[in-house]
């Protein structure tokens, strides 16, 4: 299990850093502040969690702290990704996938592209997906 994952609070810390950086707590709270809201020492909590997780460096200008990320953003979504699809059975996995599509707009070029790999996909994928969870964790055994 990941001990690093960060919370949605966090991913809005980051995205802020992943844009603007080295950057201090105050410039940080000054943009997110019509966003959330959040008090000074929330933000610098949050900041505090993340340097503690290695997702961001600090460093002493003057008087302030500084941040930067230690993470690039492609990183830390592939492996937030990777964590939610280890969370569950391989065989619920193309369902999931198919949730996304329907849910979220891509764009006609991002679906062409989609199309594309699920060709690629298809030339090695195996016929059946099997099942290795952990018996009376998934009712999907036969
Ligand atoms: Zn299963």
């Amino acid at each position: 299990m990941q001990e690093n994952q960060i919370s949605p609070s966090e991913w809005e810390i980051m995205r802020v850093v992943w844009t603007n950086h080295p950057i201090s707590s105050r410039e940080i709270n000054d943009i997110l502040k019509e966003k959330k809201e959040w008090k000074l020492t929330t933000t610098k909590t949050l900041i505090g969690r993340l340097v503690k997780k290695g997702m961001l460096s600090t460093e002493k200008q003057g008087r302030k702290f500084e941040y930067s990320p230690l993470v690039t953003e492609k990183e830390s979504i592939d492996e937030s990704i990777d964590d939610l699809l280890d969370q569950m059975c391989n065989t619920k996995v193309g369902r999931s996938i198919e949730t996304i599509l329907e849910k979220r707009t891509l764009s006609k070029t991002e679906l062409e592209q989609l199309s594309e790999l699920i060709k690629k996909k298809k030339e090695t994928a195996p016929n059946k997906i099997y099942c290795t969870c952990t018996p009376g964790q998934c009712g999907c055994v036969v």
